[in-house]
Parts: C-alpha cells; structure tokens; sequence
C-alpha cells in the first residue's frame, strides 16, 4: 500500500512553456556561479512557490539537484532578479565560491536558519531574520546565540505608526 506523500510538489505549476523559457534562458545549466551542471537540473523558484513566490521568469531558476539542496539548508543564499541580476552568497554573506568565506560563521548561521524553518518560520522570513541579526554575529558566537537574536527580530511587536515606541530612554 502506498503512504501518502507529504512531499510539497514546488513546481507543478510551472507551466511548460515558461519552465523552456527559463530553462533556455539559464543555457540548460545551474546558475550558481562556478557550476556547469547540466543534468539533473530543474527550474526553481527563487523565493518559494508556498511562501507566495511567482512563476515569473525573474523569480525561477535553473539549479542542479545540490544546490537546490544548499539553498533549503541555508548554506546557499540567491537573492535578486533573474534580470536585475542574482547574487549567490554563503551564509556569512561573502560571495559564493570566494576563499574569504568563513566556514564557521557560514555552518552557525546556516544551522540557525535551518532551525528558524524547523519551528515554523517561512523560508523568506528565516533569511530575513538571518540577514538581520548576520551583522552582530560575532565569530565566537553560537547558532543557540544568532537564534535566539534572530527569533527576537521575528517576534517583535509591529510598533503601531504614532506611537513612541521606544519610550523616554532609560538613564
Ligand atoms: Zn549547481
């Protein structure tokens, strides 16, 4: 007997013809600077589908199979346009493939993100969150730390537009 399948199905509704757009568009390889696969391959989006990501050719992607992976782990960060230009950044924000990347700080806040998605936080937020916090993470830090500063970020109130939300400061 079959089990249900929980797997989210990302891109059955790309339609064929925008999916061979995209596909030509990428040369039929992975985008992700420094990678010439052309196998196993498949359009993505860029922000997710199930996070209100469109099918518009700027938000998809052709990637491979690992760093389609590496961007749900959070070791992998896309941001831009498809036309407006991508950038491909580890975790710790140097660009992708650049030897200054620091794979300590990259491994803390890619766990950190991971851990964000694991309690319920969307992707896009998660990165959000990441990106914000990303500028006080010290290199001793831990990713217990940049969650905790993180789910700080995502959990503050929304302060009301007239309101003085910081209130007189504290001597
Ligand atoms: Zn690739």
């Amino acid at each position: 007997m079959r089990k249900p399948s929980t797997r989210r199905r990302t891109t059955q509704s790309i339609s064929p013809s925008v999916r061979r757009l995209v596909h030509h568009r990428d040369d039929g390889r992975c985008r992700v600077p420094g990678c010439r696969h052309a196998v196993f391959v498949d359009v993505r989006h860029i922000d997710p589908k199930a996070e209100g990501g469109s099918h518009d050719p700027e938000n998809l992607i052709t990637l491979c199979a690992a760093h389609h992976r590496a961007i749900h782990r959070g070791t992998l960060v896309v941001s831009g346009g498809a036309s407006v230009g991508l950038e491909f950044r580890h975790a710790d924000g140097t660009a992708y493939g650049s030897p200054r990347v620091s794979p300590r700080s990259s491994t803390t806040l890619a766990t950190a993100f991971r851990a964000l998605c694991s309690l319920g936080f969307r992707e896009t937020e998660s990165r959000r969150a990441i990106a914000n916090v990303h500028p006080h993470v010290g290199a001793d830090d831990s990713a217990e730390t940049v969650l905790r500063r993180a789910l700080a970020e995502l959990t503050r109130p929304t302060p009301p537009h007239s309101a003085n939300i910081f209130g007189p400061k504290a001597a």
